[in-house]
């Protein structure tokens, strides 16, 4: 048994399929000797396509960024059609019949061992490795046939993929395949495919480390995603022991859901806001099934992060008018692109490294430094602010990591000189209602100074709780740090909550402790009334309430308040929380 960070919860008997960073399961047969011309024709199809691909980023990017970033694209396509790299994949396929994607692997494989005695640490290599890289997912992107096929991979069982990191191109590619579990060797609770897992309701184990050596595709394999535990060819009576445990996991689940047509209430009938927390349209179709009243969060940044090129102003605006059509209530609050950290795009700057990618040049930050990028994605979310409010919905937008009230100006400054240009082009829009996300300590020590600017706050605690405890939220060397129910996190979501309370400014909570029961029952205590999470959680959630008055959980949030230590904390609410709802218990994350 190997343990991992609890990510997902639920459990999963299944098959291991073991995707590398381009989609080629280990032992992929050869080809048939007359398969081969069949094989370099599709590889030169992908390679048209990918240059078309580049040619048009290029432009866009150009456009809308700058010059520089644009050429990076240039250099793509320089490498796309080198004469060695096309004439090194061609020979592998014919010569060794090897597929077109075996033969991209074996080639980034053989091209980064070549460089790994040089220096990691020259830049120019570091770079020119991500390049190659680049180039090959691209083209293994138009090649790969192997999770959004019809046929899908061809295992038995119920799918567990098995990846060193979900990366959002994989995660588009995983497309409708029937995926029962992630594990993945690297991230945390608030990675991609820990994010991904949960809004599809999938159970995911991530930073197991080392598991691709351990696990091979067609491998039986137990994922344990409410304990982190991820079982390698599990004898008969383990077997037997975690079939029940995923029997009685699905059977909850299924009839949690049967919640979704009742409103949120508490025990003594104060109504609740219950929101979803989107990446995409398909997300929107989990928070109308999982009964969530609108979308609290929708990250955009997925939209660069998987898009093939640079989302334009009618292609975002599409997006955005799909989305609002899908959600509940058609009623969506718009994140602007939060960028770096651990999100990054190519030609957003991020192939320089930062020493510490958090706490640089993300989110806001990024968007001030490229104006045009920026007002295109304000022009269309206030066209798509204008088309929500006739179809009798509503549309916000909110900005990532504002620190100070000076970033909140400069936001305001720009939202006024967007709604003159839709104005003078005479597009139909509305300005929306304009938040800041609560993800910085020094906007909380700041909060009363920052209101009077902002219609609302959205707490964005995955972020809020690494700066705060100064720890990685993706570091498992510091997660028993980075911890929600932390008595400092307590006493400064508290104090930000009542604050907004006081002066009447609607305050939601849309990180991931929104949706954990244990914290749902001290942030209800602190008197929040909105909680924005991933869409799986929200008939959990919504039963949670269901069973406590107000009353009851503020005296659990005092006592709470009272403890010292996290762990002293965790445990007296896991007590209060096996008091009121035992069943969900297994619904915890470990
Ligand atoms: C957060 O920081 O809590 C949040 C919701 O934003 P993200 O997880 O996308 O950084
Ligand atoms: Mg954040």
């Amino acid at each position: 048994m190997r343990k991992g960070i609890a990510v997902s919860p639920g459990v999963v008997v299944g098959t291991a399929y073991c995707i590398q960073e381009i989609f080629v399961p280990t032992g992929t047969p050869r080809l048939n000797a007359d398969e081969t011309v069949a094989e370099v024709a599709k590889f030169e199809v992908a390679q048209q396509k990918v240059a078309t691909d580049l040619r048009a980023l290029r432009e866009k990017v150009t456009l809308q960024v700058g010059c520089k970033e644009g050429a990076i694209f240039a250099t793509h396509e320089a490498i796309l059609n080198d004469p060695s790299f096309t004439n090194n994949v061609l020979e592998r396929i014919q010569r060794q019949r090897s597929s077109a994607q075996a033969a991209l692997h074996a080639f980034l494989m053989e091209y980064t061992a070549s460089f790994s005695n040089k220096s990691s640490h020259d830049s120019f290599i570091r770079e020119r490795l991500a390049d190659v890289r680049d180039v090959i997912v691209r083209l293994s992107a138009h090649l790969s046939k192997i999770l959004n096929c019809e046929d899908g991979p061809a295992i038995e069982g119920p799918l567990v993929v098995v990846a060193d990191e979900l990366l959002p191109s994989q995660a588009v590619a995983l497309g409708n395949a029937d995926v029962a579990a992630i594990v993945t060797q690297t991230g945390s609770r608030t990675s991609h495919a820990a994010i991904i897992a949960r809004s599809r309701g999938i159970p995911a184990v991530c930073g197991v480390a080392n598991i691709l050596k351990q696990l091979h595709t067609g491998d039986a394999v137990v994922v344990d995603g409410s304990q982190g535990h991820v079982i390698i060819s599990p004898d008969a009576e383990t077997d037997k022991a975690y079939r029940k445990l995923e029997r009685e996991f699905f059977l909850l689940r299924d009839e949690l859901a049967e919640n979704r047509d009742q409103p949120a209430t508490t025990k003594d009938n104060a109504p609740l806001s219950l929101l979803a927390n989107i990446n995409n349209v398909d997300d929107t179709r989990a928070a109308v099934a999982m009964g969530a009243s609108g979308v609290g969060l929708f990250r955009t940044e997925y939209l660069y992060l998987t898009h093939p090129s640079v989302p334009d102003e009618e292609e975002q605006l599409a997006i955005y008018r799909d989305v609002i059509d899908n959600s509940p209530n058609r009623s969506v609050t718009i994140r602007t692109l939060d960028i770096g950290g651990d999100k990054t795009v190519p030609y957003l700057g991020h192939r320089h490294q930062e020493s510490n990618p958090f706490m640089g040049w993300r989110s806001i930050r990024l968007s001030f430094e490229h104006p045009e990028l920026f007002t295109t994605q304000l022009r269309a979310i206030m066209r798509a602010a204008g088309y929500a409010s006739e179809i009798g919905g509503e549309v916000s937008v909110m900005f990532p990591m504002v620190t100070t009230l000076e970033e909140l100006h400069r936001v305001k400054r720009m939202v006024r000189r967007t709604t003159a240009e839709l104005v003078e082009r005479q597009h139909q829009h509305k300005v929306p209602r304009i938040g800041m996300m609560l993800e910085v300590p020094a906007a909380a020590v700041m909060i009363d100074s920052l209101l009077p600017v902002v219609d609302f706050v959205s707490i964005g605690s995955n972020d809020l709780v690494q700066y705060l405890m100064a720890a990685d939220r993706d570091n498992p060397k510091v997660s028993h740090l980075c911890q929600p129910l932390a008595p400092a996190v307590l006493r400064l979501l508290s104090s930000v909550i009542r604050v907004c309370r006081q002066e009447g400014t609607p305050v939601t909570l849309c990180g991931e402790m929104a949706g954990q029961p244990r914290a749902f029952l001290v942030l209800l205590g602190m008197g929040l009334t909105s909680f924005s999470m991933s869409p799986a959680f929200v008939p959990s959630i919504k039963r949670l309430a269901s069973l406590v008055t107000v009353d009851q959980a503020r005296s659990i949030f005092h006592r709470a308040s009272e403890l010292r230590t996290t762990t002293n904390v965790n445990r007296f609410l896991h007590a209060e929380l096996n008091r009121i709802a035992p069943d969900l218990a297994a619904l915890e994350l470990a």
